[in-house]
């Protein structure tokens, strides 16, 4: 088992396949984009492979696709098939742009956990989150989703006078939906423009709930051992809804996570200033497995070592970080 020095598995790994993206969210990149790495530094299918299969002889028996977008990277299918291989459960986390073309690929690699990211159900809304005009695809392509027997999560990035007035909305969409839809906090990272008072804390998301269908009438539902979201349903719908607080009240204790970036970097953790270079180490034909144990060991009790977000220092601390897209989330 890979532990850290305060004795915290990790065995779920967050890979992210790209840097580039088809979206340009504002919370998570500068309208300009970002520079990206030379193709050549990017991990190739087989080194992927490579890399993937140490962490999983090493106890990851989680994997989750992320980027960037995902489905953007061209070897995603092949990519999927051989990490399909591994004594591992694959997942994906996606803006749902490219999901119809890859549905018979989650089919035949056995990818169950689908996430797609959709920050509001406004369509005017999402062309200025995202800077770009793609609603109706996301939309009909979550549908397509429950149509072939898949349960997609959905996950919402909250953010003050951007979408909080549409909690409850999305809220309803769990009463028929038998989905999770994850209130995320909004987080701090280069690019993004971030500052306290845009974030909505996941205790001001369950007032509302509580306030518009009544205290009575939601359920706290049980949690698993390393969930990051706190689960609440309303009673009688089908789905419920997860708050993630990763700004207010981070789940740093129960941290199970390792991050790989498409350039081949160990992030122990998505607040984590230092990076180990794996992709570097596979050209050289060295020792993965000794730099991925020194990694997790040395990885810091809470938030890669920032304290909180309310001083200056933390919050410059965080925005020296990658943008969120080069990370994956
Ligand atoms: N492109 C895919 C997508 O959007 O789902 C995967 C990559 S994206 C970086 C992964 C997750 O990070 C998404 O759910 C996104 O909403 C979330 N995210 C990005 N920037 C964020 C921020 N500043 N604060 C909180 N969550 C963020
Ligand atoms: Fe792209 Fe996902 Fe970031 Fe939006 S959140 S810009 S879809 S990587």
């Amino acid at each position: 088992m890979l532990q850290d020095q305060f004795g915290r598995e990790h065995n779920y790994l967050r890979l992210s396949l790209t840097e580039r993206c088809n979206l340009r969210c504002f919370y998570c990149m500068p309208a300009e984009g970002v520079p990206l790495s030379p193709k050549d530094h990017i991990m190739s299918t087989e080194e992927i492979e490579t890399i993937a299969g140490t962490f999983v002889k090493m106890g990851v028996n989680k994997i989750r696709f992320t980027g960037g977008e995902p489905l953007l990277r061209k070897d995603f299918a092949n990519v999927a098939e051989r990490l399909s291989k591994f004594n591992c459960e694959l997942a994906v986390t996606t803006n749902g742009i490219l999901v119809d073309q890859y549905l018979q690929t989650f089919k035949d690699t056995g990818i169950k956990k689908i996430n797609v990211s959709l920050d509001t159900l406004d369509e005017s809304k999402f062309n200025s989150i995202t800077r770009r005009d793609y609603f109706k695809r996301v939309m009909s392509n979550i549908e397509l989703l429950f149509t072939h027997g898949f349960v997609p999560k959905i996950n919402v990035v909250v953010i003050k006078n951007v979408n909080d007035n549409e909690l409850i909305d999305f809220i309803n969409l769990t009463k028929e939906w038998p989905t999770t839809v994850q209130f995320i906090e909004f987080m701090p990272f280069s690019g993004n423009k971030w500052d306290l008072t845009q974030t909505v804390r996941s205790e001001q998301i369950l007032e509302a709930a509580n306030l518009y269908f009544g205290k009575n009438n939601i359920s706290k539902i049980q949690d698993k051992a390393n969930d990051t979201s706190r689960k609440y349903g309303v009673n009688s719908y089908k789905g419920n809804f997860g708050l993630i607080s990763t700004v207010s009240n981070p789940f740093c204790d129960s941290c199970n996570r390792i991050r790989l970036t498409a350039n081949g970097r160990i992030k122990n953790c998505l607040f984590s200033q230092g990076e180990t270079d794996l992709l570097k180490a596979v050209r050289a034909g060295e020792d993965l497995e000794q730099l991925i144990r020194e990694s997790i060991y040395n990885k810091k009790s809470k938030r890669g070592g920032i304290q909180d977000f309310s001083s200056e220092s933390g919050i410059l601390k965080a925005q020296e970080n990658r943008s969120m897209v080069m990370i994956g989330g």
